[in-house]
């Protein structure tokens, strides 16, 4: 493992005055005044204060998103949003440098991870564009006495909450917006309080390619006032969530106010499965960046990773030896594969259970260390590997969030499914192997929303991706995700 510091770098967003809400398609301070830091976490610098939201500004937001969905955003045909959509693609092409630089400074993650969701966010602004001239409803047949037509009318929703972790923003958002704006709905969006920047910049962004005033808000601020507002809010008729578990069944309880339509993404454990005919070549960098990626900040990291016993001792060797390329550092050195962790809290939840595998028995492989020297400011943590776990301790069951993988060992595919699928979550989940009989076996095994095979993690926003069980529920993306912004309305006319 390298490590690499980078100076600190000015960004053309960061200069002046304090950050507000974005309510009406305009920037205002919260109405209490008060105003919170957000922190660099490689540098632990200040970045810029923030409005700190509360239910009052939720209030204003939700009034805003109520009147642009019952006003100017009603009379928008779908070719209208479907070309409002097309030059927001224009607009991200234009800005993507500059929001990927934000996303790196505001959240960690190294520019080599940011610069390439660009095609991401590209497709996904065409995908949910060509969505917009899509929402058909049917005529349906009847057996009705007399002379009936029927048919359903597909209606948008209303006003959507969109609650969004900080593990990586500048696509998060998209899951809502992208929805939001093929149907008709209107937003508001609560970014998490470590990392905002790039959501306020990409509505910002959205106003600049002609959007109405009010069609997409948003409050910043803490979790337990902001979010928890906007969850109870009897006005808004979904919330899409991302986030931890636990806060997930807060929403749950909260939405029982006007019982609102859910989609939760929560928690994972996911389980990446490599038997021993697999081509190692391609398996070892692949499950080490399943579970490395984005420091192990993303919802279906691979963290519990079977290695068929066979070659359990050379797979564990060869993803040290891996490990050991990967640069730790400032993410603004383009070299730099892994960033720092969000915050101090993150750290220390992640050093915890890097003690608590200790103490489990779990050998230490690799990595298990805070970074010090240059990089003493930030968050910065080895990759760490443990082997020899026990699919029953804490660390193979509890989702850690940070670059720990936990490798535990298996005997034959029924062995892997039974070990795979002991868990509360259903997130992700992968297998490598040549043989296409294995492949398919395991991705009908293993209980959860996404498995992906001889690869991980790839994510195409026409495919879409979404968990069950404890991971939550409702797909973001695909073709039934737009669906999830509509209800259907049945409609009986009876001719007489
Ligand atoms: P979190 O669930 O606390 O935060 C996610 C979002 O929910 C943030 O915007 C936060 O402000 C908001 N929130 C918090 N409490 C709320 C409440 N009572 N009502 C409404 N909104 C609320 O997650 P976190 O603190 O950012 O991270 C903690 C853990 O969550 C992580 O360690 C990890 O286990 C998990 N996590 C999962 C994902 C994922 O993509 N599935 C993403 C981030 C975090």
């Amino acid at each position: 493992m390298n490590t690499h510091a980078s100076p600190p770098v000015s960004h053309p967003y960061l200069t002046g005055a304090a950050k507000g809400h974005l309510i009406d398609g305009r920037m205002v301070p919260s109405r209490s005044r008060r105003t919170f830091a957000t922190f660099n976490p490689a540098t632990g610098e200040k970045l810029a204060d923030l409005a700190e939201g509360s239910a009052e500004d939720v209030e204003h937001a939700v009034r805003s998103a109520r009147q642009a969905f019952e006003g100017p955003w009603k009379s928008f045909t779908p070719y209208q949003r479907q070309a409002l959509l097309v030059r927001v693609h224009d607009l991200i092409d234009r800005h993507f440098d500059e929001l990927a630089l934000l996303e790196t400074l505001d959240m960690g993650a190294p520019l080599s991870r940011t610069k390439a969701f660009r095609s991401f966010l590209l497709q996904a602004a065409l995908y949910y564009a060509s969505q917009a001239v899509n929402t058909a409803g049917e005529t349906l047949p009847n057996s009705l006495p007399g002379n009936f037509t029927t048919m359903s009318i597909k209606a948008p929703v209303g006003v959507i909450g969109g609650i969004i972790p900080w593990n990586g923003p500048l696509i998060s958002q998209w899951w809502i917006l992208g929805g939001a704006l093929a149907t008709g709905c209107t937003v508001v969006l609560k970014p998490a309080e470590d990392a905002s920047l790039s959501v306020l910049r990409m509505v910002e962004l959205l106003y600049e390619a002609g959007l109405p005033e009010g069609v997409v808000n948003v409050v910043t601020g803490y979790g337990a006032e902001a979010g928890d507002a906007l969850a109870r809010h009897p006005d808004v008729d979904r919330i899409a969530f991302t986030g931890s578990t636990e806060t997930g069944r807060k929403i749950i309880e909260a939405s029982t106010v006007n019982i609102k339509r859910l989609q939760l993404e929560l928690g994972g454990k996911s389980p990446d499965v490599v038997f021993a005919d697999a081509d190692l070549d391609v398996a070892v960098p692949g499950a080490a960046m399943a579970v490395f990626n984005n420091s192990g900040q993303v919802c279906y990291a691979g963290s519990r990773l079977f290695v068929q016993r066979g070659i359990q001792a050379e797979f564990v060797e060869r993803l040290a030896a891996f490990g050991k390329t990967l640069r730790v550092g400032n993410g603004l050195d383009p070299t730099v594969n892994l960033g720092p962790l969000i915050s101090q809290k993150q750290l220390d939840r992640v050093l915890g259970y890097i003690d608590v595998a200790t103490q489990e028995g779990a050998s230490l492989a690799a990595g298990g260390n805070r970074l010090q020297g240059d990089l003493a400011n930030g968050y910065f943590i080895e990759p760490t590997i443990f082997s020899g776990v026990g699919n029953g301790m804490r660390i193979a069951r509890e989702e850690v969030f940070g670059p720990v993988v936990s490798v535990i060992p298996f005997d034959d595919a029924e062995d892997a499914l039974r070990m795979a699928n002991d868990t509360i979550y259903g997130l992700g989940g992968a297998v490598w192997t040549r043989d296409v009989s294995t492949a398919l076996r395991m991705a009908n095994g293993i209980k959860s929303g996404t498995v992906w095979v001889n690869c991980y993690g790839v994510v195409d926003p026409s495919v879409g991706f979404g968990g069950i069980r404890m991971s939550g529920y409702g797909n973001k993306g695909g073709p039934h995700h737009v669906d999830a912004f509509l209800y259907q309305k049945n409609v009986y006319i009876n001719q007489g």
